[in-house]
């Protein structure tokens, strides 16, 4: 199950994200991924334990190449408690570099992007993004005629990981179109594609067939879940992925 891939790439996406390329070390050909999986990623840490963490796949199906994003998660406090920083993800920006093997499992999820006439939304906050590439990858290199609507909030521009690529990919899908929201645009304008602010879709065309794809902190989730689920969408046709342990429970939505 595990192999040693080799780091080809590492690119610093944003000030806390790094992405990286991983590749066979003989180049032969990655096993199949799906549009929107997910690879485990094993790493031995300073005290020695091994430690497994999960990262979405941004250049699926390529089979070349794969692609991650990891984002350093920073130590905190939770209501005044002082908790660590993220162990994995920080050894990974500190320890790990071009030539570096990482042990990775095979590609693995049920976030999938299927293949169906339906029209896309594709809806992503900060990290989040990562499994959105993935399947803008996919859309663009078999020339999707979907009609596709792509939706991101983060930060501010500097913080948002692969942001030009996301640009890119929707550019190259004639039949998508991408509208970001940002909490802190600096001195820019709003315009109709860069929005000031937290995500609002109150304005944003919802066919009510549509298939929706969600990835971002839980409470970004429920907010834009619940919209689709008050525009008649209906639930079954709303897929997320939660990036820690699945304790998600959707709310309710509005009677
Ligand atoms: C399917 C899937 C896909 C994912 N894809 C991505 C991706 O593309 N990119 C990405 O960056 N991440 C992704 N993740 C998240 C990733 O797997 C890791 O969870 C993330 O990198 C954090 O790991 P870590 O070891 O750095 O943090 P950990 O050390 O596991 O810590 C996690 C959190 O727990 C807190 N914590 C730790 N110890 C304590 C304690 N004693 N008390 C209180 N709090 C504590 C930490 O402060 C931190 O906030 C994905 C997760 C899943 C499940």
């Amino acid at each position: 199950m595990w192999r040693d891939l080799v780091v080809c790439e590492r690119v610093q996406q944003s000030p806390d994200t790094v992405a990286y390329g991983l590749a066979r070390p003989d180049g032969t050909a990655l096993p199949k991924a799906l549009p929107g999986q997910y690879i485990s990623v094993q790493v031995r840490l300073a005290d020695g334990a091994r430690q497994i963490r999960q990262y979405s796949l941004t250049r699926a199906p390529r089979q070349e190449q794969w692609g991650i994003t990891v984002k350093a998660v920073p130590a905190g406090t939770i209501a005044g408690v002082g908790i660590p920083a993220g162990e994995l993800s920080n050894s990974l920006h500190q320890n790990v570099f071009e030539g570096d093997y990482l042990s990775c499992s095979l590609p693995y999820g049920d976030l999938i992007l299927h293949d169906r006439p339906d029209p896309l939304l594709l809806v992503s906050a900060g990290i989040g993004c990562t499994p959105i590439i993935g399947m803008l990858h996919y859309l663009a290199r078999t020339n999707s005629d979907r009609d596709i609507t792509v939706l991101h909030a983060d930060q501010s521009p500097g913080r948002h990981a692969h942001r030009r690529e996301l640009s890119d990919l929707v550019e190259q899908t004639p039949s998508a179109r991408l509208i970001h929201w940002y909490e802190d645009l600096g001195v820019r304008s709003s315009t109709g594609t860069v929005r000031r602010g937290l995500i609002d879709l109150d304005d944003i065309p919802i066919d009510p067939r549509v298939r929706a794809y969600l990835c971002g902190p839980p409470v970004f989730m429920d907010v834009v879940r619940q919209h689709l689920v008050n525009r008649h969408v209906p639930q079954a046709h709303v897929s997320y992925e939660v990036f820690g342990p699945d304790t998600w429970t959707p709310t309710a939505p509005a009677a």
